[in-house]
């Protein structure tokens, strides 16, 4: 019996270790530090080799290619990327969801206090009345009776005050986590709300189709102008997106990355419309603001491709990543797709 369990820990910590090392050698193998973000991805990957992730991962490294960082961030598994803001936002959500559920528990209270106030003043209010119809003369009685009534009208007040209260926080709850999914430059969806987004469709069967798109030669606007001048323009091109792209879902996906999903519309149509938005985009004259100086043409190069049912997000995203290259390398303000 003892030795029967001892042969099943054994072979426990055997397999443990083998995953371990198959850890190691695959961090070694791929020349990526031993840091948590690469060691979860690793975990993640090998814990289950038929997984999509490893599918997704097999597809990339097909042929001797190593990953990158970038690729490891955007295969969109679950691995805690240190440093970054995702860990920061699901902390945040964490405390947001506690806080709301104790809002709600303190406002069931409250209604709760609220309508034993109301039944005891009534109880109090009639009592009064009695007593003055039965003509008694005990005066202690009424003027108690109308102290009490006075402090029942006050405690209701502040129920009422502290009611009002737990609804703005409420409300100021529900706007810190839709903050937690928009971008506070551009006012549109983040990563993370892309992210979301993307599975949700995926899950529904929706047919797809993404885009990435980078703004050309963005640095030489922030080194001309600063980077003042840098941001607004991110702002106008982010505007300028969600016009010509109505119906889809435009998000930052960082620094001068826009992308979009393109959903219900095949490649084609997904790409008429892109096109159309390249166009809008580079035929915008932008200008200073304070001089009314042109800033010259501010162009974006795109790659779109379509997602296949079952596919992972980092998947979808990383063929469009890399058909955004494709287009820098074709001249810039143009787009490549699948
Ligand atoms: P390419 O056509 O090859 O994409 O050239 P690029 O200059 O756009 O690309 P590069 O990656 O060299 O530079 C991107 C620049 O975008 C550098 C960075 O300072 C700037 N940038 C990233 N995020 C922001 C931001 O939030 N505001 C401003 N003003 N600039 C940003
Ligand atoms: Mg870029
Ligand atoms: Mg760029």
């Amino acid at each position: 019996m003892v030795a029967a369990k001892a042969v099943r820990v054994a072979s426990g910590s055997q397999a443990a270790r083998g995953l371990y090392d198959r850890i190691g050698e695959f961090l070694v193998d791929q020349r990526l530090d031993p840091d948590p973000a690469n060691y979860a991805f690793a975990y993640q990957l090998l814990a289950n080799p038929d997984g999509p992730l490893a599918r997704a991962v097999h597809m990339l490294t097909d042929g001797g290619v190593r990953l990158t960082r970038r690729d490891i961030e955007t295969l969109g598994c679950d691995a805690p990327v240190a440093g970054t803001a995702t860990a920061t936002i699901e902390k945040a959500q964490g405390l947001v969801a506690q806080t709301q559920m104790q809002v709600e528990g303190f406002q069931d209270i409250v209604t709760a206090m609220r309508a034993d106030a109301k039944d005891f003043g009534r109880d109090l209010e009639a009592s009064a009345q009695a007593m003055r119809r039965s003509g008694g003369d005990d005066l202690e009685v009424t003027k108690l009776t109308a102290t009490m009534l006075e402090r029942v009208r006050y405690a209701e007040e502040r129920l009422e005050t502290a009611n009002r209260e737990a609804n703005e926080l409420r409300t100021k709850l529900e706007e810190a986590r839709d903050n937690a999914r928009k971008d506070p430059l551009t006012g549109l969806a983040n990563r993370r709300a892309f992210e979301e987004a993307y599975a949700a469709e995926a899950a529904k069967g929706t047919r797809m189709s993404m885009a990435v798109c980078d703004v050309d030669y963005f640095k030489s606007v922030n080194d001309r102008f600063g980077h003042v001048v840098g941001d607004r323009v991110l702002k106008a091109l982010g505007e300028a997106l969600s016009d010509t792209c109505k119906g889809h879902l435009v998000a930052r996906y960082g620094g001068e990355e826009f992308v979009v999903l393109f959903t219900g519309l095949d490649i084609k149509a997904a790409r008429d419309v892109l096109e159309r938005a390249r166009i809008a985009v580079s035929a915008k004259r932008y200008r200073l603001r304070e001089t009314d100086a042109p800033l010259g043409e501010i162009t974006f190069s795109a790659g779109l491709s379509p997602a296949v049912q079952g596919e992972v997000f980092g998947t979808v995203f990383h063929r469009a990543d890399q058909l955004c290259y494709a287009a820098k390398n074709g001249g810039r303000n143009c787009i490549r797709i699948d």
